[in-house]
């Protein structure tokens, strides 16, 4: 990944985070009031983002973290925070059949519906 790429990604990062401290109190989740502990999307999703933002100083930003492989610049471009390459992913997509436990898949559904949705097959 080029400098200029890494810029990007961490201005993306940096405006995600902005948007999810700030982030409209509209969109909370009804069962809070219930007791239940939900999991808040957007509280992972700021972990993520700022585990990103430590990972690109670190110089460690945009390796997958299962397989150690670099995490190709498009997917980044959309999802910054990714962690884990798409082979990775759909690994961990099989293996959860859909069961709840695919927590990264749901962080990354979350981010698409706040920015750019693109098919992804
Ligand atoms: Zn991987």
């Amino acid at each position: 990944m080029t400098q200029p790429e890494l810029d990007e990604c961490r201005a993306l990062l940096q405006s995600k985070r902005t948007e999810l401290i700030e982030g409209s109190p509209a969109h909370r989740p009804l069962s809070t009031a219930a007791g239940t502990p939900e999991i808040d999307p957007r509280a992972m999703m700021l972990r993520n983002v700022r585990s990103a933002l430590v990972r690109i100083d670190e110089g460690s930003f945009g390796e997958c973290l299962i397989c150690h492989r670099y995490i190709p610049y498009e997917l980044l471009a959309v999802t910054p925070w990714a962690t884990w390459c798409l082979v990775c992913r759909k690994a961990a997509d099989a293996r959860s059949c859909g069961s709840g436990s695919g927590m990264e898949e749901t962080l990354v559904n979350a981010g698409d519906r706040g920015g750019h949705r693109q098919g992804d097959a």
